[in-house]
């Protein structure tokens, strides 16, 4: 292939992995990308809109670089363009020399224990969809007439779900959660939120400013035990040893929610550790009326790490509602080769492999969630994007990329014309943009969301023959 030769590339997911992947090529000077980006869902962002907690305004201006990057005058987006729907893998090979899959952890992990299925018992990543109005989740209902809620899992995810159900209604009025979830929230009867860890303080996946954050909410206390956050002796020697501030800090703050205050706001966050569940208790109709615990202890395993160990302790937490975020999983992709147990598309560095040869597919990639499993902020998928990149690029050099037959991108636009006529283009999402800003100054709000697709397209179709005087 000549350099000067325009290669085309198809990544699968809007998400930060793909956006970041797009900002890499195009800083390579040495070939010229024209790229083309899909999702299954009309707006881009993946998880920035779908996934960070509507009160975390800030981290959502990161999609001001996405914007700039979808500036690129060879960058096309696709909304609404699903893969294995809209669009196969046989189609990408005929259009694109490269594909590069970006399609992040789309479900969530189960507990396996008793009692998991019960109405009341929900996944966090429903949640989660559910108040950032994904339309998919946008009918889901949560049964927020309960005073007591458990959340399994002490990572952010959870601290998020813990926060906006303890937030109240003057703090959501100033996020951009959707409104079908302002209204329920604000209505709701919870007063007690559990947020179960099943290791020990030091172990916590929750970060620092995380977990301050929750003992500055309006009307809720953050509480933990003094006993669960006393250190274990296997920290305790660390400590004494090593020098870790960030870990120092995270225990300073626990310890502060242990002690004695004057209970004036009207709910409680308790952040417990050292507890698994073991089952989920229902009533006689079906519904989570209960979570039992066991108490554990830890012990080091040969690789250093600290685990945890049931005792005969053990607890019955009464709760109406469980949310269940102990991480999300990978989906598997047609003809993508998976990793089943860890939840990714098999791949070395990004090279997507076939499990049976260890051979790279020529000319597929993946990056971000899919790639190494759901962990790291948002940025940690620009570093990981990187090398996806350097391996495409060295690719590209070693002739090891596809070769289409049809790599004009209007072949491409013909083939989605047909297929999906209501794509939704970065203009068009733009203009949806717009669109939620002003709703949501007119409501006092940062941003009212559409959380349905029909609205989306109407709104984005009515708004575009105004535009052009009709
Ligand atoms: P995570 O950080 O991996 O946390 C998962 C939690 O679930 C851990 O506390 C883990 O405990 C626990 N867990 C796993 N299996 C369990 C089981 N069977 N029983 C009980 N507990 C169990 O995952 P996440 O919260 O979903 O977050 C995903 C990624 O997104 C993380 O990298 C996170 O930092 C990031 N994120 C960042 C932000 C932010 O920056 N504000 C917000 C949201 C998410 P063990 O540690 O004992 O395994």
């Amino acid at each position: 292939m000549s350099e000067k030769k325009q290669i085309r590339v198809a990544i699968i997911g809007s998400g930060p992995a793909g956006f970041y992947a797009c900002e890499h090529l195009f800083k390579k000077q040495e070939h010229s990308f024209s790229i083309d980006m899909f999702d299954k869902l009309p707006t881009p962002h993946g998880l920035v809109r779908t996934g960070v907690a509507p009160d975390h305004q800030k981290i959502k201006l990161v999609t001001r670089v996405y914007d700039k990057i979808a500036s690129n005058p060879n960058f096309r987006f696709f909304g609404l363009v699903e893969y294995g729907v809209h669009i196969t893998i046989e189609d990408l090979k005929k259009h694109y020399h490269i594909i590069v899959f970006a399609t992040g952890a789309q479900t969530d992990r189960m507990m396996n224990i008793p009692g998991e299925e019960l109405e009341g018992s929900h996944t966090a990543t429903e949640f989660v969809a559910w108040y950032n109005g994904h339309p998919d989740y946008k009918d889901y209902k949560f049964d927020l007439s309960q005073e007591k809620v458990a959340i399994v899992g002490v990572g952010n995810v959870a601290v998020d779900v813990a926060r906006i159900l303890c937030r109240t209604e003057g703090e959501l009025m100033e996020t951009d959660i959707a409104d079908y979830a302002l209204d329920a929230l604000k209505n709701s009867n919870i007063k007690e939120v559990y947020l179960l860890g099943r290791r020990g303080p030091a172990q916590a996946a929750f970060t620092n400013p995380e977990v301050r954050e929750l003992g500055a909410l309006d009307d809720a206390h953050a509480i933990t035990r003094i006993e669960e956050v006393e250190l274990d002796e296997f920290t305790k020697e660390f400590l004494e040893k090593e020098e870790d501030r960030s870990l120092v800090k995270k225990i300073e703050i626990l310890n502060a929610y242990s002690e004695d205050i004057e209970f004036q706001k009207s709910k409680k966050l308790h952040i417990r550790f050292l507890v698994s569940p073991t089952e989920i208790i229902g009533d006689e109709e079906g519904k989570v009326k209960a979570i039992k615990l066991v108490k554990n202890e830890l012990y080091k395993t040969e690789d250093g790490s600290l685990r945890p160990r049931a005792t005969d302790e053990t607890e019955e937490l009464e709760v109406g509602l469980v949310f269940r975020s102990i991480g999300y999983q990978g989906v598997p992709l047609p003809e993508v080769p998976f990793h089943e147990k860890w939840g990714v598309i098999h791949n070395d560095k990004g090279r997507i492999v076939d499990p049976e040869t260890g051979d790279h597919l020529h000319g597929q990639y993946s990056t971000g969630w899919i790639k190494r499993g759901p962990t790291g902020v948002i940025g940690t998928n620009k570093q990981d994007s990187g090398e996806t990149v350097e391996c495409i690029i060295e690719d590209i050099l070693a002739n090891k990329h596809i070769v289409p037959e049809k790599p004009h991108p209007d072949q491409l636009l013909e083939l989605i014309t047909k297929r999906q006529p209501d794509y939704f283009s970065y203009d068009d999402w733009l203009r949806l943009n717009e669109l939620e800003i002003s709703r949501g100054e007119a409501a006092g709000r940062p941003r009212l969301k559409y959380t349905s697709v029909e609205d989306m397209i109407n709104a984005v179709k009515k708004n575009k023959k105004a535009a052009n005087g009709g």
